[in-house]
């Protein structure tokens, strides 16, 4: 059972709400001013569903981090770093794929990609893929990822190269 709230109480946490509120609001804001940014130099409407949303970003409580079959790493000549979290299961397929990074736009969007990509692939499958793939992927009419983004896919694509490699070198 909750406790009862003094009307004081009350007024008080309804003044926190209402900051927060206003926070998310201008955070809002500065977010719409990014995906215009990214829109100008040509990001298609699924790279940016992509980067807005993060998907398969791997959050600090999700259990893939304690229980990844393989994780790997890889850093970019731009000092982008994307980490790969897989799950695996017997027959050597993708159950699970999400990631982590530090990186721009490009790094975050192609990594959403890549880990979606993944996902139901077997190792060898998702070994095979290069940066050509994703950026086929994220490409729509003459939008996709902008051309000086590609080496931050490369990263992206490293990342989950990594990951693979790692599993197999510990035997599975
Ligand atoms: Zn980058």
């Amino acid at each position: 059972m909750s406790e009862e709230l003094s009307r004081e109480e009350l007024m008080e946490k309804l003044r926190e709400y209402e900051e927060e509120l206003q926070e998310l609001r201008r955070l809002k804001l500065v977010e719409q001013s990014v995906i215009a940014g990214l829109k100008e130099e040509g990001f298609s409407d699924r790279a940016l569903r992509y980067f807005r949303y993060r998907k398969n970003f791997l959050l600090e409580d999700d259990p893939l981090k304690e229980n990844a079959d393989a994780v790997g790493g890889f850093t970019g000549a731009c000092g982008d770093h994307v980490d790969t979290y897989l799950k695996i299961d017997e027959r050597g397929v993708i159950e699970d794929a999400k990631y982590t990074t530090d990186g721009c736009p490009g790094a975050v969007t192609s990594a959403s990609a890549i880990a979606e990509l993944a996902k139901g692939k077997t190792l060898e499958e998702a070994r095979k893929f290069t940066a050509r793939d994703v950026i086929e992927h994220l490409k729509e009419g003459p939008r996709g990822l902008p051309r000086h983004m590609y080496d931050c896919c490369g990263i992206a694509v490293g990342s989950l190269r990594e990951a693979t490699r790692r599993y197999e070198r510990k035997g599975g």
